[in-house]
């Protein structure tokens, strides 16, 4: 069985996208492959993994890492029998860096549903356990804040989440430009329309800029010109600060 270097597994609401307010069991993972400059996550390895001391109690006890995979299905078995739980969300970082250790998870718990919070840039990854994954929140990451084009590896990714209950995030910053928003639009117009798609204003951190109401009314009517499903939904967790 695979392990991980796991920082943090907790309940808590969810507090982005399609799945806004829904109550889930958030398996944090260790390593990102990208740099997005609004990052506010930490994902740098640990000696110890912070676990609730009961789900949504918001308290925790350390284990020592890595952690291995039947040992954090067993945390999520208790959790789910604590709070009735829409999914076990893994996160990060980049959890398809760690594709092996879901897997091994998820075949342990096979009642739960398994969401994946991912950057969509491992797409690879992704189809060695994509059958074990329910739903998807995949990220569309715009040059502006990696500092590259992924646009490629996002259409691949997104070819490969077909099927799957897919929706795709863009934070939008006051760097967004229309070019590059344009160019996502018609990416993922040209995989399927359908694909819900959630503009997420950016929370400000660091040397990055919020974007103006007018712009995100702007672009989501742009966005809606080629796609049938565009909303606006800030981060919302940060609201009631919980985790
Ligand atoms: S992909 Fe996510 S975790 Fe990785 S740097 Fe970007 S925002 Fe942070």
């Amino acid at each position: 069985m695979s392990s991980a270097n796991v920082i943090e597994i907790f309940s808590s609401v969810q507090g982005e996208g399609k799945y806004l307010g829904y109550r889930q069991i958030f398996v944090r993972l260790a390593d990102c492959n990208l740099n997005c400059a609004y990052c506010d996550t930490n994902f740098v390895r640990a000696d110890f993994c912070k676990v609730e001391t009961s789900a949504g109690s918001m308290t925790f006890r350390e284990i020592k890492n890595p952690l291995d995979a039947a040992q954090v299905a067993e945390i999520i078995k208790i959790f789910a029998s604590e709070v009735s739980t829409q999914a076990v969300s893994f996160t990060g970082g980049e959890p398809l860096l760690n594709w092996e250790f879901i897997g091994d998870v998820a075949s342990a718990i096979n009642d739960t549903k398994i969401f994946l919070e991912t950057n969509g840039t491992l797409c690879n990854e992704f189809k060695k356990i994509s059958e074990a994954v329910d739903i998807v929140s995949m990220d569309i990451k715009l040059p502006s804040v990696v500092g590259k084009n992924l646009f490629e590896l996002h259409r691949k990714f997104l070819l490969a989440a077909q099927g799957k209950d897919l929706y795709v995030k863009i934070v939008v910053t006051g760097k967004t430009t229309s070019e590059e928003f344009s160019t996502a639009i018609n990416l993922l117009a040209s995989v399927n329309e359908e694909i819900p798609l959630i503009l997420q204003p950016v929370t400000p951190v660091r040397k990055i800029s919020a974007t103006s109401a007018e712009e995100i009314l702007s672009l989501q009517a742009a966005a809606l010109r080629k796609l049938k499903n565009v909303r606006v939904i800030p981060q919302t967790h940060k609201f009631i600060d919980v985790p």
